[in-house]
């Protein structure tokens, strides 16, 4: 069955297939079924799985919910039972590790951590229970990884053969360019230069050209085999709108179309963060706030309760997200534009990771593009560097205008091909498009006029008001009621020559000088608009987001969408064994899904099973599973 999937990119340096990989290869299909209780693999992770238990080297690109533990936890299984030792995960994410080190308990895999937070003791257990070989997998921060004292027991499980894997999540983190950047990975060198055999896989979500590069070289994976899947995600669906007003955007968003459901809000400034919180929690959204200004405890517990209660809404910086497995967020949302589009696709890919349908929504306006154009300009980075980073800000800002399909256009970001999807705000209801052109050129004139009038620059509120005919006491004071387009634009709304002027800072015709009080220049791009070479063309003002009625919403209460197929029988069965789920997860400290997914309580409460037996072959219920807690939901579905 492993052997029938289809090839994918980037074969090389393939495992010969003796008759004794073929005995491995099984035994990871069993590791499969009987300790995570999945029926196949996905997509490439056969192949994957194949090669790494093969010994080879890999670096996995796949998106996030793609399915990337198993393509290193399998192979870690299978590898200690044929006896070649433990496995290390290096990991940026210590305050998920005990999460993750948990889900594998749940499943029967002898796992453990090293991090910060652990007590000299607890640390000191672990370590000898490495030394004995009782760890399948230890998971571990770059910075503990590269310890003398780390390596030096490394370095005695290497001689007695027993270091079976590295495997390095979220290797982007090693890269500038990538928007994580950890110091610390840089380290991880040493692990390929002092255990040049053992293998190694690197693993990440992030795929852009320049990232991908720089991982290869930093982690020196110019041997390994490249696996790139499909960035796409089907199940997420992409909108875009114009920011006005942007708490009422928001608040009537949730409301109208994610009432109870699992959510992240992303804003760019921790003041933001808490107004917006804030904000939600008036209107009666379960909302919690979450950045690096608050006390590493309470940010443990907002996380603690976003990962573990139903319905949740975080309200974060960046700060929040990397690593959060939680399957069912129905919804991201950014109320300020992110720098570019790896972040983005990175911060959106936390909506629906379980493919049930979710939504990514972005409000984005004038001041995004001078706020991030600004954090470039002000940063101490070389100008190098910040080319680079305009590059990519200049990308995220096409996406923002595009009047075409946005998955296109994210696809095409990381280099796949795609045709218009169909679930984009942009493909359900093409946008009317007007010809901004001669605003446009109106508006640049302006600037120019009137610097030369006044030999200073205004901003733009100014500009708008004199194009528009205003007579302020600004116009009157400098005379700009004498200014030859004085009253031009006066057909133009405010809101039309706002998005123009949005439209021309993007493409760079028309610059915001952030060193004199965000006043208006024109620039080299100017010309090309100003001769009429350069079109305008923008979106006419759409409709209000989150202005889709309830009964078409895509979200829904979680667990809810999930449940939808089943009989009301079903769903007193599917409740009743949510409540039991919910007990068994507060009494070990994990988060629910963490004992079952949603998918797999719904697909027992279809099955109505009246004994063990019936359990076996569920998706998602391994030996484990069905032994530790088979009985237990067996008497919960007797009691419905
Ligand atoms: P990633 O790390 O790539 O974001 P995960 O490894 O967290 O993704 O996997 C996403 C979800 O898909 C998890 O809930 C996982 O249990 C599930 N999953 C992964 N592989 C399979 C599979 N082969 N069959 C069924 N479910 C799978
Ligand atoms: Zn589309």
């Amino acid at each position: 069955m492993d052997f029938m999937l289809p090839p994918i990119v980037g074969r090389r340096h393939r495992p010969r297939r003796s008759r004794e990989n073929r005995a491995i290869v099984t035994t990871a299909s069993t590791v499969l079924r009987e300790v995570f209780g999945y029926e196949s693999f996905r997509g490439p992770q056969a192949e994957i799985v194949d090669h790494v238990v093969a010994g080879g080297d890999a670096l996995v690109l796949m998106p996030t919910g793609g399915g990337k533990s198993l393509c290193y936890q399998v192979p870690a299984i299978v590898r200690q039972r044929a006896g070649q030792g433990v496995t290390i995960v290096v990991s940026p994410l210590i305050a998920l590790m005990h999460d993750q080190v948990g889900a594998l308990h749940e499943a029967g895999v002898a796992a453990a951590f090293l991090n910060s937070s652990l007590g000299y003791e607890e640390a000191a257990d672990v370590e000898q229970r490495l030394t004995r070989g009782e760890i399948t997998l230890l998971y571990a921060a770059p910075e503990r990884v590269t310890t003398p004292r780390f390596l030096a027991q490394l370095d005695a499980l290497q001689s007695r053969g027993q270091l079976a894997l590295f495997a390095i999540d979220e290797a982007h983190c090693v890269s500038q360019w990538g928007h994580d950047f950890r110091p610390e990975y840089r380290g991880l060198t040493v692990l390929h230069e002092r255990y040049p055999r053992v293998p190694r896989i690197a693993l990440t979500a992030t795929a852009d050209a320049l990232t991908r590069e720089d991982i290869v070289e930093r982690l020196q994976l110019q041997e390994a085999r490249k696996f790139v899947s499909s960035f796409d995600r089907p199940n997420i669906r992409y909108r875009i709108a114009e920011k006005k007003e942007p708490s009422a955007q928001l608040a009537r968003f949730i409301a109208e179309e994610h009432e109870g459901d699992a959510g992240v809000v992303y804003c760019q400034s921790r003041k933001r963060v808490e107004e917006t919180a804030q904000m939600l929690c008036e209107r009666g959204v379960d909302a919690l706030p979450y950045h690096a200004g608050l006390d590493a405890a309470v940010r443990q517990r907002h996380q603690d309760r976003f990962l573990r209660d139903d319905g949740v809404v975080m309200v974060a910086t960046v700060a929040f997200g990397m690593g959060i497995d939680k399957p069912d967020v129905r919804f991201v949302a950014h109320l300020d534009m992110p720098k570019n589009i790896e972040g983005y696709y990175q911060e959106t890919g936390r909506a629906g990771r379980d493919g049930l349908p979710s939504q990514a929504w972005m409000l984005y306006g004038l001041q995004d593009v001078v706020n991030q154009r600004r954090m470039i300009d002000e940063s101490p980075a070389g100008e190098e560097h910040k080319q680079a980073m305009r590059g990519k800000l200049d990308a995220l800002l096409a996406l923002a205008e595009a009047t075409d399909c946005r998955r296109v256009r994210l696809l095409a970001y990381f280099g796949e091909a795609s045709q218009p999807c169909g679930n984009c705000d942009n493909c359900l209801a093409p946008p009317q498009v007007w010809d901004g052109t001669d605003a446009a050129r109106k508006l640049l004139s302006t600037v120019y006029r009137v610097q030369q009038a006044s030999g200073i620059g205004f901003g733009a509120g100014h500009i708008m008001d004199i194009l528009r005919g205003k007579t302020t006491e600004k116009v009157t004071q400098y005379g700009h009621d004498r200014v030859s387009t004085f009253g031009l634009g006066a057909a133009f709304s405010e809101q039309q020559l706002r998005g123009v002027m949005r439209q021309l800072i993007a493409v760079r015709a028309l610059a915001v000088d952030s060193e004199a009080f965000n006043t208006l220049r024109l620039t080299e791009g100017s010309r090309a608009v100003l001769r009429g070479d350069l079109p305008v063309l923008l979106r006419e003002s759409v409709a209000q987001p989150g202005g889709r009625k309830r009964r078409e919403r895509t979200g829904s209460s979680p667990g809810s969408a999930v449940a939808a197929g089943l009989s009301d029988s079903g769903q007193a069965r599917f409740a009743a064994l949510k409540a039991w789920r919910a007990e068994v997860a507060r009494s070990h400290n994990l988060p629910a899904y963490v004992i079952f997914h949603d998918a797999t309580l719904a697909a027992i409460a279809a099955l109505a099973p009246t004994s063990v037996e019936q359990l076996e072959g569920v998706s998602g219920i391994g030996a484990r599973k069905l032994e530790a807690y088979g009985e237990e939901v067996i008497r919960v579905l007797q009691g419905v």
